[in-house]
């Protein structure tokens, strides 16, 4: 059985008051039935483990350096996620892969780093409005789950999110047949790579403009098994909405 995760994305915002959303959300649910992961920034980070101490909430980052260390300025590895508090962290996400240029052998150092650490490596995955309109959508997901997970893939250790870009903070949400239709295809994917067995108990999150509003449709489709979500997890009130349709 997939425990459901729902997974928060702060990207580039907030600095020390959003600590405050994050002591909310912990107040909220004080024992989840559900996973609850907040990635906010990394100046945050130590901070908001601190925070969520003895909750069933726990936190990550948003990137890694496929390096343990070196002189790599400006950059995180692994294993400083997991000395500040990090149990996850988020890789291969599209605004990445677009502002930083991340291409596939990267996302798969870092999980293959993230992983080595001890960190779940959340590899997101997702087309163009572009792709999808000329009908390539699953080929480039094939790709990109086959380009971006390493081999020492688990249950434990990967998650994998299916984040449409076109999707991502624009209000857009695919129809719950292209969602279903894609987190199948995932699924099938693992499950030929990895075996049944750990390809059946990876999680498969969907994301992209996810709401309170929007929650309890998307989590009734097959082969979701949460969400990633980024502007409605930045206040707990919206975030709460999301985790109750998930629990
Ligand atoms: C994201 O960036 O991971 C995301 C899903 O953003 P939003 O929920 O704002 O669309």
């Amino acid at each position: 059985m997939r425990r459901k995760l729902a997974a928060g994305n702060w990207k580039m915002n907030g600095t020390s008051a959003a600590l405050s959303e994050l002591d909310a959300l912990a107040r909220a649910f004080p024992s989840p039935s559900v996973d609850i992961l907040i990635c906010p920034p990394t100046t945050l980070l130590h901070r908001a483990a601190e925070t969520v101490r003895n909750t069933g909430i726990t936190v990550g980052g948003q990137d890694c350096h496929p390096a343990a260390s070196g002189a790599h300025t400006g950059d995180i590895s692994a294993d400083m996620l997991v000395d500040a508090g990090a149990n996850a962290v988020i890789l291969g996400h599209s605004e990445r892969r677009e502002d930083h240029g991340e291409q596939n052998e990267s996302v798969r150092a870092k999980a293959r780093a993230a992983m080595d650490a001890g960190l779940k490596a959340i590899i997101c995955v997702g087309e163009s409005l572009e792709q999808r309109e000329a009908a390539n959508t699953l080929d480039i997901i094939g790709g990109q789950l086959s380009g971006s997970i390493p081999d020492q893939s688990t249950g434990e250790n990967l998650i994998v999110a299916y984040e449409p870009i076109w999707a991502i903070g624009t209000g857009k949400v695919p129809t719950l047949d292209e969602i279903g239709e894609v987190h199948d295809f995932i699924r099938n994917r693992l499950e030929r790579r990895f075996g049944e067995g750990v390809g059946r108990s990876v999680r498969l999150l969907y994301g992209g403009s996810v709401k309170p509003s929007n929650a309890n449709e998307i989590f009734g489709v097959s082969n979701v098994d949460g969400a990633l979500v980024g502007g409605a997890s930045l206040k707990a009130q919206d975030f709460s909405g999301i985790i109750d349709a998930l629990q």
